[in-house]
């Protein structure tokens, strides 16, 4: 389905819940107010928004949150979205500790692809990002997904005076294993509004000096606006989401559920289509009541994508109205 500015939107970004084991200060500040559990979707509940985004048009879906599988069931709602009709793609974005433990369920119940997140390869400075000793866990699961053949992408946020000095080492996962690593700029978004991250050129300009080698690979790897680059001896290939120096609005073709049932037209702004209430609105009887929901199901998802804006305004901060933070939206 097209929306107002001629996009063909086809993927859908779902956070199914807004727990996390880890603390990243940039996404999920100490202290933050949690969704009371009644208030996040049922995995029935995203299934009917699945099933009426898919007959719009929406055929990839990527789970997300929060952490996705500290959710009990992750798997399982995998399977459920990939069993949909019009399913063409259910992909997830982890930030890797458990994803060792869930990876053959995952795979077992099609999962397509896995986006593992992952700042730093030192372990106190892994503790300092995210408040808890994980670097082992994410490491294990990172090979053992690679063992298991499942396409891989390794996102990177660098910050200034963090683990800006890191994009080399990372960039070795690259080199070694048939995976892309990808430099996503900070948004200014919830606490990432304080943080000093790397613009994705500058990241470029010092690849470009290490490796005059290196190309533009205009290949689709994936859903997003990524532009990616190949270097020659590399087993896998270097992207950059340069979400607030480069402007990609022009090719947008997402929009978002959060985990309390809000479609979100887009990241930067509060506007939200509320489904949750549709969903649980007063019980309508028989099939004819079933139709009813069905209809005003994909009516919401229809005006999400209508309502999106022409662009995001991270380059002009008083502009954003989004007022919560990464982890509470899906990130
Ligand atoms: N917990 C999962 C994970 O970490 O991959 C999924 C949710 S997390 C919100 C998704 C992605 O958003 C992560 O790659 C994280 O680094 C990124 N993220 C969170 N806050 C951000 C910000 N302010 N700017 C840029 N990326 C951010
Ligand atoms: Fe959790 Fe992912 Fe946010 Fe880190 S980035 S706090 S892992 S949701």
């Amino acid at each position: 389905m097209r929306d107002g500015f001629g996009r063909e939107i086809g993927y859908m970004r779902i956070s199914i819940t807004d727990r996390c084991n880890l603390r990243c200060r940039y996404c999920m500040p100490e202290g933050i107010r949690l969704a009371p559990m009644e208030e996040i979707l049922t995995y029935e509940e995203i299934e009917m928004v699945c099933k009426a985004a898919s007959e719009l048009g929406i055929t990839r879906f990527k789970l997300t949150g929060g952490e996705p599988l500290v959710r009990a069931g992750c798997p399982k709602l995998v399977g459920m979205i990939k069993g949909l009709s019009g399913t063409e793609q259910v992909t997830l974005t982890t930030n890797g500790i458990l994803l060792g433990e869930y990876l053959d369920e995952l795979v077992a119940n099609g999962l397509d692809a896995v986006n593992v997140s992952l700042d730093t390869l030192d372990c106190r400075t892994f503790r300092q990002m995210t408040g808890y000793d994980g670097l082992e866990r994410v490491k294990e699961s990172i090979h053992k997904a690679v063992k298991t053949g499942l396409k891989i992408k390794i996102n990177t946020v660098l910050q200034k005076g963090i683990n800006a000095h890191e994009w080399e080492a990372l960039l070795q996962l690259a080199k070694e294993n048939p995976l892309d690593v990808r430099f996503i700029e900070m948004m200014p978004i919830g606490c990432g509004r304080k943080q000093e991250g790397i613009e994705g050129n500058k990241i470029l300009s010092l690849l470009k000096e290490k490796y005059p080698g290196i190309h533009r690979d205009d290949m689709l790897h994936g859903n997003g606006p990524a532009e990616y680059y190949r270097i020659p001896g590399f087993a896998g290939g270097i992207g950059f989401i340069s979400a607030v120096h480069g402007q990609f609005c022009a090719d947008c073709n997402r929009i978002r559920l959060t985990a309390r049932g809000e479609l979100k037209p887009c990241l930067c702004y509060e506007d939200s289509v509320d489904v949750r209430g549709i969903l649980r609105g007063q019980a309508r009887d028989g099939s004819e009541g079933a139709k009813k929901r069905k209809e005003a199901v994909r009516d919401a998802v229809r005006q999400a994508v209508e309502r999106k804006p022409r662009k995001h305004c991270f380059d002009e901060e008083e502009q954003i109205t989004e007022g919560r933070q990464m982890v509470q939206i899906g990130g």
